[in-house]
């Protein structure tokens, strides 16, 4: 079965699903969107209120700002996959729970499994939190760091400011639009040392 639609019927599921509390206050689940057969895969954390509306991650203000970036690395957002670590929105755009994480961790897992990016980009700190625990943001963001992931294997991850926390704050933005222009040679590195 194609990626395509291995990520269709993993959307489906997503779609009904009623693990945690959230569903009841949330409009819809967010499941993700761009191509299947992304290098990069984006995680930023949780649907906001638009997100929630339109089903499509990253559609307000913090999604202009990466569509942005995107396009000064000459990629489009069909160019590559972009999530959350939780798929519904959290009630007041509170912080998704640790509970509300762990629930949702299964559906990201198979996400990751069936695209198989080359690069994980965690957006903001919940994100890199899932897969880098222990880290400060301010310390690791801008660098690549290969780990090993329970139930994934190995995994090159690179870790950025959120952009919604970045948008309204210069010294940061500036930094996260820096960080983000490093991508086009990480995947050049990677392939390098992929052949
Ligand atoms: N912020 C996120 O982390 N994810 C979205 O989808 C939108 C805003």
């Amino acid at each position: 079965m194609s990626k395509q639609n291995q990520l269709n019927n993993l959307n489906e599921l997503m779609r009904n699903c009623t693990k945690c509390a959230l569903r009841k206050v949330c409009t819809q689940v967010v499941p993700g969107a761009g191509s299947a057969e992304a290098k990069i895969l984006f995680i930023g954390e949780a649907p906001g209120k638009k997100e929630d509306k339109t089903g499509e991650p990253f559609v307000g203000a913090a999604g202009k700002f990466l569509n942005e970036m995107l396009e000064t690395i000459k990629l489009k957002r069909e160019d590559v996959y972009i999530a959350n670590v939780c798929k519904c929105r959290p009630p007041e755009n509170r912080d998704p729970l640790p509970e509300e994480v762990a629930t949702c961790w299964p559906w990201l897992l198979e996400q990751i499994k069936i695209i198989q990016p080359k690069l994980i980009v965690t957006l903001g700190r919940h994100s890199m939190e899932r897969f880098l625990p222990g880290f400060k943001i301010s310390e690791v963001h801008g660098k690549a760091m290969r780990r090993e992931i329970e139930g994934m294997g190995k995994q090159i991850f690179y870790t950025l400011y959120h952009p919604a926390a970045a948008l309204y704050n210069g010294s940061m933005r500036e930094t996260l639009i820096k960080d983000f222009k490093r991508i086009p040679k990480i995947i050049a590195k990677i392939e390098i040392e992929e052949k």
